[in-house]
């Protein structure tokens, strides 16, 4: 059973008990619905405690359901809590607990609630580009201020139940939980007779609002999430409990949330929440593959990565040693780090002696015995195979048995790096993006030899540092890098075609993308992708690209560093002005290679951009570098700003279908003199 009933001192005590998170699956509803009906009609109960295993009260949804029809099937959520509203005996949550969606919608249906300390409230649905169905945004603003309402609901945001006890949301609070379920039970006694029972739906929705309230919420929505209708929507139904009686309220809840779950942005979130899950799948790792202790871990290069890299794991509380063989770079390196924690001090995110705390942990050193003893060491030089070769040599010789070999290079053939020692199975790429103490993305790269528990412990390790990792193959540029490439050859030739950068820019930022190509690779610097560009094609000389991008370093213009690149810009302003020498060195380009011009529209920019990067992945799961589409859409999401609301490249292709793309792909090779430069 996933819930259980007990009398205790004449009270019903009805236990949640569906791990990991008592979620609300159909079982776990048709148990509770059972039980408070056994609880009305047993004479030796007076009152019914509500309660759940554990750490958790309930998570809300069970998610092994999302999307299958019991999620709604009878008892559905929303009839469970009309059961309690009109249960005869008061009803009380002993919330002892995680306390969040449709968990924190049952807690709001009780007729009491006795909390406990430093518990998780929140009602996150927004997350999933959804609203609280079940009756939350109706409730809450009956207990609680709207101010807070709003933020909660509207952000999804976790609250503490100790920010929430002024409110009217608790009757009781216990600040040690294990005095919790006995509290109750005194409380339940007490209750147990006090006729009307108070109903939550009967209570008059909070009034301390003023007019302003609601148009000052959707504002302020405008700025932050203008893409998304869910807050929205959130806010329309926090109005309605002020303005309507709950039934209507409750009716109007119930129309928004079948909207949005209808709704394109939803469904692609909701896709994202099951890519997230599926991320850390590994189809030969398991809960029993053995992990190696990580304790301590060096890091080599005291560059942008670097520096990046150790301030990751000192967060997590690891002791690190940064090797630098430049005296004056390990002196600059470990000057950054201090310096941004330093920032971090000033806008109030870390305390002065977390800063002093963290810059300890992170010790410079010169020589490779001071870091032969440490679990894990991550090469962060110089991107050249001669020099990284030298460096896992040396790492070889001086390392102790059993420590990772791991590598942050962005192109480089893992497998030539880990056969230059004799222990390649302990050689595995560990791919951050920059700025990596900033950037969730962490691409695990497992090479021919990498041993299962080296994977295995490497994802774990991600975890502690708060990373989404995704597994991939070597190839050049792994997964994120590797169709990049083609998203920006595309927004060249898009150039070349009759756009300007402003026009593919604003594009594909009004589709949600933070920054278009053209301001991403003025801010990254045009130099860098040259220097790349040029490599590649002295490796194949047949390789099509775009030219553009030569002739606009040839001149100088590497981006926000030279003041000007596709953009031009001014001192100290980082706005991107349009460039008539660059807008006209484009146009004598293209009709020197007499690419027919054209008016482009915003939606086939779009869809060149984004599915070019699908066409690239889709290579990426033929070749295996791969696991899985969803795993490649998280890579977009996490690591280059691609919109979540859109699901990510991937996602984007597979709603148009295949064959549509097949179409569009072989429509687009059309305007540029037919080059099959795409499939
Ligand atoms: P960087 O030039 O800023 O730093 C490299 C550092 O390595 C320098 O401080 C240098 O003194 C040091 N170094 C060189 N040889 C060394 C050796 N043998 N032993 C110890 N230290 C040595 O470079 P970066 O941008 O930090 O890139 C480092 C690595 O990270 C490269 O492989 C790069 O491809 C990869 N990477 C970079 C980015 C990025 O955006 N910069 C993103 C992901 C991965």
């Amino acid at each position: 059973m996933t819930a259980s009933l007990a009398i205790q001192d004449h009270i019903a005590i009805i236990t949640i008990n569906n791990p990991p998170v008592n979620g609300l699956g159909h079982a776990t509803r048709t148990a509770i619905s059972e039980h408070l009906r056994a609880a009305e009609n047993n004479s030796d109960a007076i009152a019914i405690v509500l309660t759940g295993t554990g750490k958790v009260f309930s998570g809300g949804a069970d998610i092994k359901e999302f999307g299958t029809d019991k999620t709604y099937a009878e008892p559905s959520l929303p009839s469970l809590l009309v059961q309690m509203d009109a249960c005869n005996k008061p009803i009380i949550a002993a919330l002892n607990g995680v306390c969040m969606g449709g968990g924190l919608e049952l807690a709001l249906a009780c007729h009491y609630r006795v909390a406990t300390s430093a518990i998780q409230i929140a009602l996150p649905e927004v997350k999933l580009g959804l609203l609280p169905g079940a009756g939350g945004t109706q409730r809450l603003p009956r207990l609680v201020d709207m101010e807070t309402c709003l933020d909660m609901i509207c952000s999804g945001r976790s609250y503490y139940s100790d920010q929430l006890v002024e409110t009217k949301l608790f009757d009781a609070f216990v600040s040690i939980g294990a005095q919790l379920l006995q509290t109750t039970i005194d409380f339940a006694n007490k209750v147990a007779t006090v006729r009307p029972i108070p109903r939550v739906r009967d209570l008059i929705a909070n009034q301390t609002i003023t007019p302003e309230t609601f148009a000052t919420a959707r504002e302020n929505l405008q700025k932050k999430s203008k893409h998304l209708p869910a807050p929205f929507a959130c806010v329309d139904a926090l109005e309605a409990s002020v303005k309507l009686d709950f039934d209507l309220g409750i009716q109007t809840e119930r129309q928004l949330f079948q909207q949005l779950l209808q709704s394109p942005e939803s469904r692609a979130l909701r896709h994202i929440f099951m890519a997230e899950r599926a991320a850390g799948k590994i189809a030969d790792i398991d809960a029993s593959t053995p992990l190696r202790a990580v304790n301590s871990v060096a890091i080599l290069g005291a560059g942008t990565m670097g520096t990046g890299i150790a301030m990751n794991f000192a967060n997590a509380g690891f002791p690190v040693r940064l090797l630098d063989l430049q005296e004056d770079s390990l002196t600059r390196g470990l000057a950054r780090v201090r310096e941004q924690y330093q920032a971090a001090v000033k806008k109030g995110k870390l305390t002065q002696n977390e800063c002093e705390e963290r810059c300890n942990l992170i010790v410079g050193v010169q020589s490779y015995s001071d870091i032969a003893q440490v679990d894990l060491v991550i090469e962060a030089v110089f991107e050249d195979l001669a020099v990284k070769k030298s460096v896992f040599e040396q790492l070889d010789q001086t390392m102790k048995a059993g420590a990772i070999l791991a590598s942050n290079t962005s192109t480089l053939d893992l497998n030539e790096i880990a056969m230059v020692t004799k222990r390649p199975q302990d050689v595995i790429g560990l791919h951050f993006f920059s700025p990596a103490n900033i950037m969730e993305l962490l691409e695990v790269v497992r090479t021919k030899h990498t041993a299962t528990d080296v994977l295995a412990t490497c994802f774990s390790l991600a975890k502690k540092i708060k990373k989404t990792a995704i597994i991939a193959g070597v190839c050049d540029g792994f997964i994120g890098n590797r169709m990049l490439e083609q998203y920006t050859k595309q927004a060249a030739f898009l150039l070349e075609e009759g756009c300007t950068p402003q026009q593919v820019d604003h594009a594909i930022e009004a589709f949600g993308f933070a920054m278009g190509p053209f301001r991403m690779n003025d801010l990254a610097g045009n130099d860098i992708s040259w220097a790349i560009r040029k490599r590649r094609i002295a490796a194949n000389s047949n390789a099509i690209y775009s030219k553009l991008g030569d002739r606009l370093c040839e001149m100088g213009r590497f981006g926000q560093k030279t003041q000007a690149g596709w953009y031009d810009y001014q001192a100290n302003d980082r706005t991107a002005y349009s460039s008539d020498i660059v807008n006209q060195m484009i146009r004598s380009h293209a009709r020197e290679l007499g690419v027919p011009q054209r008016q482009i529209s915003d939606e086939e920019i779009v869809q060149r951009l984004v599915l070019a990067l699908a066409n690239e992945g889709r290579k990426i799961l033929r070749d295996g570098i791969a696991a899985r589409a969803s795993d490649i859409d998280l890579v977009y999401l996490k690591g280059y700003g691609f919109p979540a609301h859109r699901g990510g490249p991937m996602y984007f292709a597979e709603s148009l279908g295949w064959e549509k793309v097949d179409q569009l792909l072989q429509q687009f090779q059309q305007g540029h003199q037919g080059q099959t430069w795409i499939l």
